[in-house]
């Protein structure tokens, strides 16, 4: 069974509704009987559940958009371990909140939580607005995660839809529109309003997410055991397979590019993220265009939102005179796992390792000269992409 994830939240403008019809289930209060029914014997047991603490139903919703549940699971037990409280998270570094984040990836959502956390002190004396409304006011809290905290947190009659309920409400209503992102989810938010039940709302929402992930999956749901296929209409009209229609795909981009290693003695350069580009204010190797001169150390390949990228690593010494270009830093290898990194740059952090040796040979006075032969002066390229 694949595990669908949750779209992280954007705050963007209201979208217009698809053109596609979107029929209302017949009988919403049976559905949700039903549903909740199933849910108090077949729910999943995730660590996040069981308590109604508005920051942890926060916390995990945030890990929560973009990955998968089993990949939450620690990070949510080490942040919450480390944070119990919105107090403590306002009060922490930036770095240490990303440090903690570092390889659960959309790091915006990291640093949103901590400005958010920030203003729930600051402004609302470390209580949380008790609207959805009021909560969509706060930074990384859209339509999702504020009706999804003030359902579970507080008992409110708010809509959820992300990826599972997106699909088992669709299914449910024979929805056929698209739902991409790109216009089709407003009949769905109608619809989700509609089934919501003014008792047990929150235990309603995440049986429609339990439910999408164990039963109404994206491929080869399991109708015969679903506990509400008599309400069903995609089942009923034999239409399960095409809904919800499927995706446009967005072409995938190779970029190839140079991860440069730049050493200073013992010490190596890492440059700090900037705003806009991929893993703001995380700390990574320098970028240069792919053939930049050095010594070849290997190379990484990951993916980043629709682009692939192909990076090969090189190391070149520079002199021990002069200061770290702008944005950067010198540090020692053995420093590198204290700094909240990049996933690449961690993983180039261990090539450097594994070469350390090999690096101290090169270092050698006649190494040293063959090295630096080439460029001299580091002429960074600081990565320019936008995650
Ligand atoms: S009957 Fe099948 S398609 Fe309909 S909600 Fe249940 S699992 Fe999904």
């Amino acid at each position: 069974m694949k595990p669908a994830v949750r779209r992280q939240e954007r705050r963007t403008a209201r979208r217009p509704a698809t053109t596609a019809t979107a029929a209302p289930v017949a009988d919403p209060a049976r559905v949700a009987r039903d549903l909740v029914a199933w849910y108090a014997r077949a729910k999943r047991d995730l660590p996040w559940r069981g308590s109604r603490d508005a920051y942890r139903v926060w916390v995990s919703e945030i890990m929560l958009q973009q990955t998968q549940v089993d990949r939450v699971k620690d990070y949510f037990a080490r942040f919450v371990g480390r944070f119990p409280t919105v107090e403590s998270l306002a009060a922490a570094e930036e770095h240490e909140v990303l440090r903690l984040w570092e390889g659960l990836g959309y790091y915006r959502r990291a640093r949103q939580l901590h400005a958010a956390a920030r203003r729930v002190v600051a402004e609302h004396g470390g209580g949380f607005p008790r609207t959805a409304a009021g909560l969509r006011g706060l930074p990384g809290i859209g339509r999702y995660t504020a009706g999804a905290i003030a359902s579970i947190a507080w008992g409110r009659r708010e809509p959820i839809v992300e990826a599972n309920s997106r699909r088992v409400i669709a299914r449910l209503a024979g929805h056929d529109g698209r739902l991409d992102g790109s216009g089709g989810d407003e009949p769905i938010w109608r619809i989700a309003a509609s089934l919501v039940p003014a008792r047990s709302p929150g235990r309603f929402n995440q049986a429609l997410m339990d439910l999408g992930a164990m039963v109404c999956t994206p491929e080869k749901p399991l109708c015969g055991t679903c506990p509400v296929a008599r309400h069903c209409r995609a089942l009923a009209t034999g239409r399960v397979a095409e809904i919800p229609a499927a995706k446009r795909r967005r072409a995938v981009e190779t970029i190839r590019e140079t991860a440069v290693v730049v050493r200073r003695g013992p010490r190596v350069l890492v440059v700090r993220r900037g705003p806009g580009e991929w893993w703001e204010g995380l700390w990574d190797f320098p970028r240069e265009p792919r053939g930049a001169t050095g010594r070849r150390i290997g190379r990484v390949a990951y993916g980043v939102t629709h682009h692939r990228i192909d990076c090969a690593v090189v190391e070149r010494r520079v002199p021990l005179a002069g200061p770290a270009p702008s944005g950067g830093r010198w540090v020692s290898i053995s420093a590198l796992a204290g700094l909240a990194m990049t996933s690449p740059g961690r993983r180039i952090a261990a090539l450097v390792a594994d070469h350390g040796a090999a690096s101290s040979r090169s270092a050698s006075p006649r190494g040293g000269r063959r090295l630096n032969r080439g460029k001299r002066s580091a002429n960074l390229v600081k990565p320019s992409r936008v995650e």
